[in-house]
């Protein structure tokens, strides 16, 4: 067995919330999951680590990657204490639209009143009605998070609508996505005084169109919704497509064999064609 990774899983959560609801994790199975990473020795690695190990670096064995959609408010309350307990990173993705002043709110290891939770479709509906900080990091958390070394944070574009939907044609669309990354990336590059060129595409789609429009905008690499493992030296020409596997609410035990089936290239395929 060679001591390097051979696959890199990169996990896709969006709510860790005591609100039962769609895309949720409880915050007992996030604790129990990560404490089981930390235990059984995986290394959750950063953007620019995975970058590197696609491009053909080596990366040691049980490397995995943790990511966020979204940005909600839970991940700050019940994701980052968790993580900074164990010393595990995540990836965070932003919807810069969303995203509101006003000062740190409590988390689940700082003391104090912990601010209410919305489910995922209470969250939408707060969203829709301007009311989006019921929902949403603030860029004061976002910050601490940073501080902390718990997250690192990109884009998820500025709007999260799906211009292929809203559109009355192609060119709409593509027009729809430039304004819509531009403003991403100027939000970003103000507000955190950078910006990657990771993108996690909203709803997980992408069509030829958004693919030349994030790789002119200067996008490298797309989180996608597709379930897959990630190779060493793939080769998708210019832009790196990254497929993800989606956590479930579910026990330590679960992910640990979703883990061990995707740390492994051949049976990871073998699963994924079953399953198909
Ligand atoms: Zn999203």
């Amino acid at each position: 067995m060679t001591k390097f990774a051979r696959a890199v899983p990169v996990l896709m959560y969006h709510h860790i919330s005591t609100s039962p609801g769609m895309i949720t994790v409880s915050p007992e199975h996030f604790a129990a999951q990560m404490a089981y990473l930390a235990g059984a020795g995986y290394t959750t690695i950063g953007s620019a680590q995975l970058s590197a190990y696609l491009a053909g670096e080596p990366l040691p064995k049980k490397a995995v990657v943790l990511t966020f959609d979204d940005g909600y408010l839970d991940n700050w309350v019940h994701a980052h204490p968790v993580l900074q307990a164990h010393g595990l990173t995540a990836l965070c993705f932003l919807v810069t639209s969303w995203i509101g002043e006003g000062p740190v709110r409590a988390h689940a290891r700082s003391g104090g009143a912990l601010p209410a939770l919305l489910n995922h479709r209470d969250g939408e509906v707060a969203i829709e009605n301007g009311e989006a900080d019921h929902a949403i990091l603030r860029w004061s958390e976002i910050d601490a998070m940073r501080e902390a070394g718990t997250f690192e944070f990109h884009s998820h574009t500025h709007s999260h609508v799906r211009w292929d939907r809203v559109s009355a044609n192609a060119e709409q669309k593509c027009a729809g996505l430039t304004r819509d990354l531009a403003s991403a990336r100027a939000t970003l590059q103000q507000k955190l005084g950078a910006v990657s060129d990771h993108l996690c595409w909203p709803q997980g789609y992408h069509d030829e169109d958004y693919r030349r429009i994030a790789a002119e905008a200067g996008f490298r690499h797309f989180y996608t919704c597709e379930t897959g493992s990630n190779y060493s030296g793939r080769d998708d020409g210019a832009a790196r497509s990254i497929t993800r596997l989606e956590v479930r609410d579910r026990p330590a035990s679960w992910l640990a064999s979703r883990l061990w089936v995707h740390t492994r290239p051949a049976i990871s395929r073998a699963y994924l064609r079953i399953k198909r």
